[in-house]
């Protein structure tokens, strides 16, 4: 079925006779690793049997490859091919431990501009035993920037440190993209979750974007947590929350708490939007644990499949699925991850699920709210336009490396030795020590000298601050480190010291 350096084949699941006259919509399908090829035959099973209209292109992708050299676990020719068709259903894949290989799925986010995750969460109470039974709840996470961009640097032995890069027009994107897909969706509240109490200038700016954004859909509600309260909120009342947007890394976080309190990590589903691409998957990963048992949970999958079919215009077969599924959860048809003694009447394989919503394809639930069909859901933001700040140069921040760790002997070195620049502080891990906390002692070895303009009306410039990092280095003090301090709007475009 697929052949060695995931070269693809064509599969028409809906052939009606005539390939190049249908209305079928070309997907690349990817089986992954562990229980992924399991669960995709038989979410695959059950599209073809709902009548999905697809081609599919096959591509191998995941360990195999990784193992095979490919450092990203996908080949060009793979990636050719889900570029051409622009749709992608995957399966979960396995990345093998050790250095040197790069996520897939973050190579996938990054490759195909897939800014959105959107990661929809329901409680299928009480026929899936949960504790929040008022459950709904759709988690929209970034998913290009954070600290996913993965610029990362050991500055010296001792101190490494990421790059958590958040941008203006990504804050805008993904907020935007969070309130319209709550009023296509008739979502009542958007709640936006971030650190700013500690992170005021990134996640301060995806807060303050938050409400200006929120200003232009007064029909739709809007709040914000701090992520620790808003995480141990999503663990005990998730009811309580509508649509959340969050940033890359909280929402990775967070919507894995929200699918596991809903009863299991086996049935949700999620999408990757892009402008142009589109990838859907399970939330969850390869559970090797079980893979080949044959008793694994395909409804992620699936959920991630009828999320594919709405958004790319089969929201006709999308609902019939939903619904079969519905009626095949609520008759007490489960598998082994959501198996309970009140509610379930028979433990399914993972074959024999899929042949029970085979089975309940034209009928609906009794008990659960029955689907239905939804407008197809792409939503398209337009290019944020970065806005204009007037900037003014205020000073720099250069990290020094410092292996004697004395207050004294650094602040006596550096402290006046250009004329136009002066030493404002010395801080270590962004804790002020200079001047005023000498007796604080670090054993940390990478040291912040921040300097500011003396004169206020003094037109500094960059050539300014190589002088400057001139002088640094004439004192023999090797500079690990540096960033340019400036105001925008007036409004500092840099945090304080601790204890500053
Ligand atoms: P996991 O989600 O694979 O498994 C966690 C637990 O949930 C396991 O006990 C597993 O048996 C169970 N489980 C998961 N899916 C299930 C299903 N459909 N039915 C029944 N039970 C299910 O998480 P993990 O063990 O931390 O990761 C395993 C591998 O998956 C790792 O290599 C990881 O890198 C990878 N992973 C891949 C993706 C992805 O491809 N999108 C996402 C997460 C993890």
């Amino acid at each position: 079925m697929q052949s060695g350096s995931g070269v693809c084949r064509l599969d028409v699941i809906n052939d009606n006779g005539d390939e190049f006259m249908t209305d079928n919509t070309a997907i690349t399908v990817a089986y992954g690793d562990g229980i992924g090829p399991e669960i995709m035959e038989a979410t695959l099973r059950i599209l073809k049997e709902a009548g999905a209209r697809l081609m599919i292109d096959t591509i191998e992708i995941g360990e195999s490859l990784y193992l095979k050299g490919f450092g990203s676990g996908i080949s060009d020719e793979a990636m050719s091919t889900v570029k051409r068709n622009k749709i992608l259903l995957k399966a979960p894949i396995t990345t093998p431990q050790g250095k040197g290989y790069k996520s897939l799925n973050v190579t996938f986010r990054k490759a195909l501009g897939l800014y959105a995750n959107v990661r929809p969460t329901i409680a299928y109470h009480p026929f899936v035993a949960t504790n929040n039974p008022g459950m709904d709840m759709v988690i929209v996470r970034e998913n290009e920037e954070d600290l996913y961009a993965g610029v990362e640097y050991m500055s010296t032995p001792n101190s490494n440190f990421a790059f958590k890069l958040i941008t203006h027009q990504g804050c805008e994107r993904i907020i935007r993209y969070a309130f319209e897909y709550a009023r296509i969706n008739k979502r009542k509240c958007v709640t936006c979750i971030s650190k700013d109490n500690i992170m005021k200038v990134t996640d301060g700016m995806f807060h303050r974007v938050f409400d200006e954004i929120a200003l232009e859909y007064p029909d739709i509600k809007n709040n914000h947590y701090i992520v620790d309260i808003g995480a141990a909120k999503i663990a005990n009342s998730p009811e309580i929350f509508d649509v959340i947007v969050t940033l890359n890394l909280y929402g990775d976080i967070l919507s894995d708490i929200a699918s596991e309190v809903s009863g299991s990590v086996g049935l949700a589903g999620s999408s990757n939007i892009g402008r142009e691409y589109a990838m859907f998957e399970a939330v969850h990963g390869s559970a090797p644990d079980i893979a080949g048992k044959g008793i694994a949970n395909p409804s992620g999958l699936l959920q991630a499949a009828i999320l594919m079919l709405e958004y790319i215009g089969q929201a006709d077969v999308a609902v019939a699925i939903q619904n079969a599924w519905l009626k095949t959860i609520e008759d007490g048809m489960h598998t082994a991850d959501v198996f309970n003694t009140q509610y379930s009447v028979k433990r399914l394989s993972t074959g024999e699920f899929a042949d029970a919503v085979i089975k309940n394809l034209g009928k609906k639930p009794s008990k659960l709210a029955v689907a239905a069909p939804k407008e197809p859901r792409k939503i398209t933001i337009p290019e944020a336009v970065i806005p204009d700040y007037a900037e003014e140069l205020m000073g720099i921040d250069i990290y020094v490396k410092n292996l004697s760790h004395s207050t004294f002997d650094m602040a006596e070195k550096v402290e006046d030795i250009n004329q136009r620049f002066e030493l404002q502080h010395i801080a270590v891990r962004g804790i002020k020590v200079w001047p005023g906390n000498e007796d604080l002692k670090f054993s940390d070895d990478l040291w912040r000298l921040r300097y500011i303009k003396k004169n206020a009306s003094d037109n500094i410039n960059i050539a300014d601050l190589l002088q400057l990092q001139g002088d640094i280095y004439n004192l023999g003090l090797e500079i690990v480190l540096t960033h340019n301090l400036c105001t925008w709007n007036g409004m500092a475009g840099f945090t304080k010291a601790q204890g500053e």
